[in-house]
């Protein structure tokens, strides 16, 4: 199975909306023929109806966090159907970040993944261990519950909402984002990254069919640059990634999209 490659720049809680639409449409201007890899940024909620209406790339915006119900008194949230009002293209859930500093779980992720899904919205999925895991030999142990626990709460099964009409890029995208590696320049080696993603992948068969395995894109994120990029890519089971400090400028931006 061919997978297409996926860059997905997290821009976290940086930039004034006009910032974001000024930066976001250099991107597209500049990346406007770059066809070899799929290319979307990760936006503060009220940066996103000034980059999407505007929107006529193939560049995907994304939000970086969905509710699972469409309305209600979930202050503070913004709900998956919302999203699709505006033509968000999907979400990032389960960000480390989230799960360190808000309480997200493996059940509200899956809920939130099964919430996106169903408006035909893309949901990128972030798992990942931490350091103290990492090093006690947890790590296959963490990603299981993390993977299996969210496909149980979210009732994730093969399906055509899970994959979508085009088999190369599938509407979930799982992100391995260790822990340690984020925000922290430590990244982690290439051969790391690959043996963390053949577990992903391994334990994704289990919980939703060989088939989708083959089709999930992995992304890995953490501490990736355009000096570090080319070697991820070239594995067999890195499929893309999931980059913020070095996603911030446009110009950072490219050169990643450049060195896929
Ligand atoms: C991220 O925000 O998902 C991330 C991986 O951050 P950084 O690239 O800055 O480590």
């Amino acid at each position: 199975m061919k997978r297409k490659k996926y860059l997905i720049g997290n821009w976290k809680m940086f930039k004034t909306p006009s910032q974001a639409e000024k930066d976001f449409s250099e991107i597209v201007t500049t990346l406007a023929t770059h066809q070899s890899c799929d290319l979307a940024i990760a936006a503060p909620f009220v940066a996103l109806p000034y980059l999407t209406e505007r929107n006529r790339s193939s560049i995907g915006v994304f939000a970086q966090n969905a509710h699972w119900e469409n309305e209600g008194a979930f202050t503070g949230e913004v709900s998956a159907s919302m999203l699709a009002s505006i033509h968000a293209t999907g979400a990032l859930v389960a960000h480390s970040e989230r799960r360190q500093m808000f309480g997200e779980t493996n059940q509200t992720a899956g809920k939130r993944v099964a919430a996106l899904l169903k408006q035909n919205l893309e949901a990128v999925f972030c798992i990942g261990e931490t350091l103290g895991e990492r090093d006690s030999g947890q790590l296959a142990q963490v990603l299981r519950a993390q993977i299996f626990e969210a496909v149980a709460a979210g009732n994730l099964r093969y399906s055509t909402e899970l994959v979508g009409s085009d088999p190369a890029r599938p509407r979930l995208t799982v992100a391995y984002e260790p822990v340690w590696a984020i925000g922290t320049g430590r990244a982690a080696s290439a051969t790391e990254a690959q043996d963390a993603h053949v577990i992903v992948r391994s334990l994704i068969a289990e919980a939703l069919g060989s088939e989708f395995a083959a089709q999930v894109r992995i992304l890995y994120g953490g501490s990736v640059k355009p000096e570090n990029i080319a070697g991820y890519m070239s594995l067999p089971d890195i499929d893309g990634a999931l980059v913020g400090g070095a996603s911030l400028t446009p110009t950072g931006f490219a050169q990643l999209a450049r060195s896929m």
